[in-house]
């Protein structure tokens, strides 16, 4: 099973080959608490029951209206982005972005924008809730130099429970979280 604590940046590419054993189509998962574009979307099965759980808490707060717009990505179809993408650093490069784990997942607002600060209720509810439920914000502002990634408001990605607790607690991203564990010689 895939680990939810793996790190995947440009210095923590992903083996070739790999990939999650564990993904789910969205399409087919009921009952489902979120919106979903004209497209087939897959998480791994732990992101997938997390994101639900945290839009079903979202639809009891008042915010019916989230969608999953991106989830799982495979090689070929990270490099297409990567290649259509005329901005270096903005896309990640094949096995070097978290969305071939399946963990991650960018939100949005139904037909609307991603997530971000224009959407100010609807952000701050996600940030105060998805570590409940085992999400981080993945790419904070302010951590663009840590995670070699520029503020990404709207990218959630599935850690479990317990680190996402300890990693809000601390406001480190996943590469403190690793950094702190390695061994000190
Ligand atoms: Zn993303």
């Amino acid at each position: 099973m895939t680990d939810p604590t793996m790190l995947v940046n440009a210095s923590h590419p992903l083996p070739p080959g790999w990939v999650p054993d564990d993904l789910v189509d969205l399409w087919v998962q009921k009952p489902r608490h979120f919106l979903l574009p004209g497209r087939r979307e897959f998480l791994a099965r732990v992101a997938f029951e997390a994101a639900n759980a945290l839009f079903a808490e979202a639809e009891t707060a008042g915010f019916d209206d989230f969608d999953v717009r991106s989830g799982y990505r495979d090689a070929e179809r990270q490099a297409a982005l990567y290649a259509a993408n005329p901005n270096p650093g903005m896309v990640a490069k094949p096995g070097q972005s978290e969305h071939q784990t399946g963990l991650a997942l960018d939100v949005g607002i139904w037909r609307g924008p991603f997530l971000s600060a224009n959407n100010e209720s609807h952000r701050a509810w996600v940030y105060e809730h998805c570590w409940e439920h085992g999400l981080i914000v993945r790419y904070p502002a302010g951590k663009e130099s840590v995670t070699g990634v520029p503020a990404e408001p709207w990218h959630l990605r599935y850690v479990g429970r317990d680190v996402a607790a300890e990693i809000r607690e601390r406001g480190w991203v996943l590469e403190e979280w690793h950094e702190a564990r390695r061994p000190t010689a």
